[in-house]
């Protein structure tokens, strides 16, 4: 028995040692790279800006003066001058329909900065020019025509058959409706007699197609799959955008459309030590729990999240916990709310964080009244940091019941693209500035790529000055700087379980940081939203640099 007990001691220490070896914190050898006299917005809790930082391989090994840095160097230590650069944490996403977004990236065309219509409308053609002869050229959502300052009228199919008269082309804005050329009508075989009815109504709305409709499921459809080949070279270029934007790291939440093949591509590049970023996603109905509550709660038992790893890690459930919680108008029955809070219950059980789409204040009320429910039998619900995702609209009542929860706000930028139209007819934003004044976590997100910008800088720009992509200054709830680069970086860092390795430049910590082409701080409002990476670093390794 004694020896039993020793045994289990001695594995113990040497288990400490192994995670020592791993971990961040030896810091007995010299720094093998050092960034000096630069300035290094840290993130750390006192939002310290230092000179300097040594790393030792994948780590920080510490942070301050360029003297008190390089007195840690030895001769094998690489040094680079940043010369004034500012440098930040990799930004973090905490909601990105990443998979979805990545299997089309190689012909997309995105607008989410364009103001003129001419020049929006000439990316197409060079796109098209990039592609083999007969590809369709897309762009998936991004934009509203409140932006284009030189002509904000709808496509209409002449105009894009004159833009592209031999190429398919699919305008997709939001969710609501899509704009196409006669090529992408002859390629989905919408131009033939078995179709009369479609084309009538597509003749009489000038080539546009309304979403949730046959007709646009035909055509979306039709959108040939990427070749395996083609598919991984996609996700290659969605990953370096991503690394240019100074993203380092994403939350995918599924989304319409994705199934279980999404990953697929995802997989081989983690299974070869390929990817170019931190890739985070939820269990979700689409790459795996399906809709019956049976079926969910079986998937939530029989999966496991994982909080441990930082490179590829599946954890958290959302963002739909369950389809009839999402019904518009919003009405759910008491046998539905039921089967909601049996879904949290198992949820919780099996350590799954919660991540819920919330656009309205009605459907909010709703769940905290059932998460607030199940929390009096299961009260370490608290711990697991339940996720609102959107937050549109939220009063300051619900703000202060998912406080008392202890519940995250994953706050996105899809009020960006609000339109006149929209905003006149009261559509909310997120209440950021009420969330912060009252003390709750909060995170930034795009949820791009369909209803949002990719771009961490669009929705920074968007929160710090108000204003949309035609640069209406539609949004209030604004906040500082400071502020919203944290919400970008360490409060994500926090929503994903990892704040012990990500999300702030201090001791210890994974090296993960970019190097601005501008200074953050001190550029006037209007170019933020221009800002980029100049060079993207994730544990320690140079993974995007400008040329
Ligand atoms: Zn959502």
């Amino acid at each position: 028995m004694k020896t039993k007990q020793l045994n289990h001691r001695y594995y113990f220490i040497i288990v400490l040692l192994s995670i020592g070896l791993f971990s961040c914190n030896e810091n007995n050898n010299a720094p093998s790279w050092i960034l000096t006299n630069g300035k290094i917005l840290t993130v750390d809790n006192d939002f310290t800006i230092v000179e300097a930082m040594a790393i030792k391989d994948n780590c920080i090994l510490g942070t301050g003066t360029t003297e008190e840095m390089l007195s840690l160097a030895n001769t094998s230590t690489k040094v680079t001058d940043l010369k004034g650069q500012t440098v930040i944490p990799g930004l973090i996403d905490n909601h990105m329909h990443f998979v979805r977004a990545s299997k089309h990236w190689y012909r997309m065309v995105r607008w989410d900065k364009i103001t003129s219509r001419q020049e929006a409308l000439e990316m197409v053609q060079k796109r098209a020019k990039k592609l083999p002869k007969d590809e369709w050229v897309i762009v998936m959502g991004g934009f509203i025509f409140d932006q284009f300052k030189d002509n904000s009228t709808l496509f209409t199919i002449n105009e894009l058959d004159s833009i592209l008269p031999n190429q398919p082309l699919f305008i997709q804005e939001g969710y609501s409706r899509a704009f196409v050329n006669t090529a992408a009508l002859k390629a989905a075989g919408l131009l033939n007699n078995k179709n009369p009815k479609h084309l009538e109504s597509l003749k009489k709305n000038n080539g546009m197609i309304l979403g949730r409709t046959q007709a646009m499921k035909i055509l979306s459809n039709a959108i040939p799959e990427p070749s395996i080949k083609v598919w991984d070279e996609s996700l290659t270029m969605a990953m370096d955008s991503l690394l240019r934007m100074g993203l380092t790291a994403v939350y995918d939440v599924g989304g319409n459309t994705v199934n279980l093949s999404f990953y697929e591509s995802i997989k081989r590049f983690a299974a070869n030590d390929a990817l170019k970023i931190r890739f985070f996603y939820s269990l979700n109905e689409q790459n795996s729990a399906s809709g019956s509550v049976e079926e969910i709660i079986n998937e939530l038992q029989n999966n496991r999240p994982n909080f441990k790893d930082l490179q590829n890690a599946q954890f958290g459930y959302g963002e739909t916990v369950y389809r009839p919680m999402r019904a518009r108008p919003f009405k759910v029955t008491d046998e539905d709310q039921e089967h909601f809070r049996n879904i949290v219950t198992t949820a919780i059980k099996n350590d799954w964080q919660i991540h819920e789409h919330s656009l309205q204040e009605e459907k909010v009320k709703t769940m905290l009244d059932n998460l607030e429910k199940v929390a009096e039998s299961y009260p370490e619900m608290k711990d697991l940091r339940f996720t609102i995702a959107h937050t549109n609209g939220m009063s300051e009542e619900s703000i202060q019941r998912a406080i008392n929860l202890n519940m995250v706000f994953a706050v996105h930028s899809s009020s960006r693209l609000m339109s006149k139209k929209r905003y006149e007819s009261g559509a909310k934003p997120p209440p950021i500035k009420k969330i912060n004044k009252m003390g709750g976590i909060w995170g930034l997100g795009s949820d791009g790529t369909t209803v949002a910008s990719p771009n961490p800088f669009h929705t920074i720009d968007w929160v710090i000055s108000g204003r949309n992509i035609a640069g209406n200054k539609y949004m209030t709830q604004l906040v500082s700087r400071e502020d919203a680069l944290r919400a970008h970086t360490a409060t994500n860092a926090y929503l994903l379980f990892r704040e012990k390795d990500l999300g702030s430049l201090e001791t210890g910590k994974r090296a993960d940081f970019i190097v601005l082409n501008k200074d953050y701080m001190t550029i006037p409002n209007e170019e933020i939203k221009n800002l980029h990476s100049v060079l993207s670093v994730i544990d320690g390794k140079i993974v995007y640099a400008s040329k």
